[in-house]
C-alpha cells in the first residue's frame, strides 16, 4: 500500500514538473517567436522599422483593390556618413544612426512611420494629401532636428542629411514607384543641394533612363575595346622640352558622338566599370609609350589618371607592375595621377601602395591640386613627385589676386618639399609668362597643344610646338 502511494506521489510530482517545463518551453518559444517577429520588421540597431516592413507596408496599400490613399515619402540620406565611419569608427557611426532615428521619430505625428531602409538612409511615410508647402515645412523641421549637435563622450558631433521627396497624388502611382522616385530626388539633392531637399519631377526619371542607356553603351564599348586615348604634351617651361604626355581616355558613342570623359568616367565609377576602364587605359598608355621610345619621340614619362576605385583595389600594385612587365615599359617612364580625394580614405593603405610602386620607380602626381582635401599634412609623408595646379586657378591667375596667391603658395610649398609643379590648362601667352616668372617648372595646356591622337605624336612634335609658340609671341 505504501509502495503504491509512494509511486503515485512520484508520478504526480513528475507530471507536475513535466507540465511546468512544458509551460516554460512554450513561453520561451513564444518569446523567441516574438523576437523573431520583432527583428523581421525592425532594424535591430535603431529600433525603428526596417526596409522589409516599409516595403510590405507600401505594397499593402496597393493590394486593397481600392484606390490607394494619398501619401508622401521623405527619404533621408546622411551626408558623408562613410567618412564618419572611416574616421571616427563604427561605434560612433552606430551611435549617430540611433540618435538620427530618435530625432526623426520625435518630430513625427501619429500615422507617420519611419524606417531605416539602408545603412545611412531613413524613409518617412507621411499619410494624407499634403501639399508642397506642408511637406516643405515638415522636411525643414526634420533636417534641422537631425543636424543639431550630438554629444558623445567629450566629442560634439554633427551630421547633415539630404532629403528626396515624392508623393502619389490622389493615389495615381504604384506605391513602390514612389520610393524609387524619392530615391531619385534624394540623389539629385545630394548632387545639387547637399544638406537640403528636392521634390521628385518627371525629368529625373528621363535623366536616369538616359544615364542607364549610356551605362549599357559604355559597358558594350568596354567589352569591344572601343575606348581609345589621346595624349597631351607636358613641357618644361624654361627649355620648351616635352617631358611627358598625359593619357586622356576618349569614347565615341555610336549615335551621340564624343562623350566628355568626366561624364563617362563618373558613370564607370558608379556602375562598377572603373576597374575595366582603368586596366584598358593603363595597358594602352604603356604600350604606346614603348612605341614612342622606339620611334625616337623624346619624353620622360607617360602620365595616366588613376581613380580612387582602382587605387584601393588590393591587387593594384601587382596589376601596375604586371602591365609594365607585359608591355616592356620601365617603371620610371610611368607617372600615375591621383587626386586628393584618395587621402580621405585609408591613408596608411594609400601610403603602402604608393611606396610599393615608388620603390620600383613609378612616380606620383597630385592632379587638380588645391581643389580637394584641405589638409596638406599628407604631402610630407607620401612619395609625391609632382603637383598639378588645377586649371581653375590658372584660368584666373592673370585676373584674380587670390588665385595668384594660391598658385604662388603652392609653388613655394611644392618646391620646399622637393616636388616639381606643373600648371594645367595654360591657354594664353600672358598666363605662360606669369608662370615662368613665378618659377613654375612645367606646363600643359591648349597654348602648347590640345590632347592629340597617337598618330600626331612624332619626333618632330617638340619643334612644331616651339614654332607655334614663337609665332604666338611674335
Ligand atoms: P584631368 O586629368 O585634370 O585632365 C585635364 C583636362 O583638361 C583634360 O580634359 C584636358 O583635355 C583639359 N585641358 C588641357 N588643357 C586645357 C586647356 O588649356 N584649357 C582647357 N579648358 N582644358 C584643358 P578631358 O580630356 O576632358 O578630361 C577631363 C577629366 O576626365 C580629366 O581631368 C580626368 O579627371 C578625367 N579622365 C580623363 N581620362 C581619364 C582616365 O583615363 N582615367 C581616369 N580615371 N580619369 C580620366
Ligand atoms: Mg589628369
Ligand atoms: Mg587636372
Amino acid at each position: 500500500m505504501w509502495l503504491v502511494l509512494a509511486l503515485l506521489a512520484v508520478g504526480l510530482a513528475g507530471l507536475f514538473l513535466w507540465n511546468r517545463s512544458l509551460k516554460k518551453e512554450v513561453k520561451s518559444r513564444q518569446k523567441i517567436e516574438e523576437e523573431v517577429r520583432y527583428l523581421a520588421f525592425h532594424d535591430d540597431l535603431t529600433g525603428v522599422r526596417n526596409r522589409q516592413y516599409f516595403k510590405d507596408m507600401l505594397q499593402d496599400l496597393d493590394a486593397d483593390g481600392e484606390k490607394t490613399p494619398p501619401f508622401a515619402l521623405l527619404l533621408f540620406g546622411l551626408d558623408a556618413f562613410r567618412l564618419i565611419n572611416d574616421s571616427l569608427g563604427h561605434k560612433v557611426g552606430d551611435y549617430m544612426l540611433k540618435r538620427v532615428a530618435e530625432r526623426i521619430q520625435s518630430r513625427l505625428e501619429t500615422g507617420c512611420e519611419v524606417a531605416r531602409i539602408s545603412g545611412d538612409e531613413f524613409a518617412v511615410f507621411v499619410p494624407g494629401d499634403n501639399n508642397q508647402v506642408a511637406l516643405t515645412n515638415l522636411v525643414e523641421i526634420l533636417i534641422a532636428e537631425v543636424s543639431k549637435p550630438m554629444s558623445h563622450g567629450d566629442q560634439s558631433l554633427t551630421i547633415a542629411s539630404s532629403v528626396g521627396i515624392a508623393s502619389n497624388h490622389e493615389g495615381a502611382l504604384d506605391t513602390l514607384a514612389v520610393l524609387e522616385y524619392a530615391d531619385l530626388a534624394l540623389h539629385r539633392a545630394k548632387e545639387v543641394n547637399p544638406g537640403g531637399y528636392m521634390f521628385y519631377c518627371a525629368e529625373m526619371t528621363a535623366q536616369m533612363n538616359e544615364r542607364q542607356a549610356l551605362a549599357s553603351a559604355l559597358r558594350e564599348a568596354l567589352n569591344n575595346k572601343q575606348l581609345y586615348l589621346e595624349y597631351q604634351p607636358q613641357l618644361v617651361m624654361g627649355s620648351g622640352k616635352i617631358c611627358g604626355f598625359e593619357a586622356l581616355v576618349r569614347w565615341n558613342h555610336p549615335e551621340k558622338g564624343r562623350i566628355p570623359p568626366n561624364i563617362f568616367v563618373e558613370i564607370a565609377e558608379k556602375e562598377g566599370m572603373m576597374i575595366t576602364l582603368g586596366d584598358q587605359v593603363l595597358n594602352m598608355a604603356c604600350k604606346q609609350a614603348v612605341l614612342w621610345q622606339r620611334q625616337g619621340v623624346g619624353f620622360e614619362r607617360v602620365a595616366v589618371n588613376v581613380s580612387v576605385k582602382q587605387f584601393v583595389e588590393p591587387d593594384f600594385v601587382e596589376k601596375v607592375l604586371n602591365t609594365l612587365e607585359q608591355t616592356g615599359l620601365s617603371a620610371d617612364a610611368l607617372e600615375l595621377e591621383i587626386t586628393e580625394s584618395l587621402f580621405m580614405g585609408d591613408l596608411a593603405q594609400a601610403k603602402e601602395t604608393m611606396l610599393a610602386l615608388n620603390e620600383k620607380g613609378v612616380q606620383f602626381a597630385i592632379d587638380d591640386f588645391g581643389t580637394g582635401f584641405s589638409s596638406l599634412l599628407y604631402l610630407k609623408n607620401l612619395p609625391v613627385d609632382k603637383l598639378k595646379l588645377d586649371q581653375g586657378f590658372i584660368r584666373e591667375i592673370t585676373k584674380d589676386n587670390s588665385s595668384l596667391q594660391i598658385v604662388k603658395a603652392s609653388l613655394q610649398m611644392g618646391h620646399a618639399l622637393r616636388m616639381s609643379v606643373i600648371a594645367e590648362g595654360v591657354e594664353t601667352e600672358e598666363e605662360r609668362a606669369l608662370l615662368m616668372e613665378l618659377n613654375c617648372d612645367q606646363a600643359q595646356g591648349y597654348l602648347y597643344s590640345r590632347p592629340l591622337p597617337e598618330a600626331f605624336i612624332l619626333p618632330e612634335l617638340e619643334g612644331e610646338i616651339k614654332q607655334n609658340l614663337e609665332a604666338e609671341c611674335a
